[in-house]
């Protein structure tokens, strides 16, 4: 099994390691590695696309051909997870502290989100979630964390706390606005790897 994680900007070598340990753990040969350019997607079985800054990543996909690319690829029904700003660069819609976003997304799930949506405040926390198909509590990472403030009929939600829906899946593409990859934790992961 092959995946490749979107490395334009943000936390992409977090992702290859704990990639790496979770196939290893599920006994599946294979390996993770960077993803820059659109060609490269036609040798992969999955794509995760990390947090960091959702403008600057989108940018560069531009730039890069990446954009059209991971949209033909989701067309056909390759698994996708999103994490933070990936989840934001997933979204249809985009609203930021100004309303909504005029920055285009690769809007490949019917759901709305707000951009920053804890305040300064509370840039950063942490809270135990309850997961669908994952047993047990995760240990949720949260960091200038978007809120999915919306969903369209045809998505599941996967985990949510009291302020917003944390975690939702469309199919073949599941996006998160917490950091699996900080928690110490590799079962969000091994969930991913599961719809391969
Ligand atoms: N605040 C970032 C954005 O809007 C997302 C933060 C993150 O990925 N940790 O793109």
């Amino acid at each position: 099994m092959k995946v490749g994680v979107l490395a334009l900007q943000g936390d992409v070598s977090e992702h290859i390691s704990m990639l790496v340990s979770t196939l290893d753990d599920m006994g599946i040969s294979g390996s993770a590695f960077e993803l820059r350019k659109p060609e490269q997607l036609g040798t992969i079985d999955a794509l995760l696309i990390p947090g960091g800054e959702s403008t600057a990543i989108s940018k560069q996909m531009k730039r890069s051909g990446l954009w059209d690319a991971i949209i033909s690829f989701a067309e056909n029904d390759a698994p996708i997870m999103g994490t933070c700003a990936g989840c934001i660069l997933l979204a249809r819609e985009v609203f930021g502290d100004e309303g909504l976003e005029g920055e285009e997304t690769l809007a490949l799930m019917d759901i709305t989100v707000k951009r920053n949506a804890f305040g300064r405040q509370r840039e950063s926390f942490e809270r135990p979630l309850s997961i669908k198909n994952v047993d047990g509590e995760f240990p949720g990472i949260f960091i200038r964390a978007p809120a999915i403030t919306k969903i369209g009929k045809g998505i599941e939600i996967l985990a949510e706390i009291p302020e917003s829906i944390v975690m939702v899946r469309q199919n073949n593409i599941m996006a998160l606005t917490f950091h699996p990859e900080l928690a110490g934790d590799n079962r969000v992961h091994r969930h991913f790897l599961e719809m391969v």
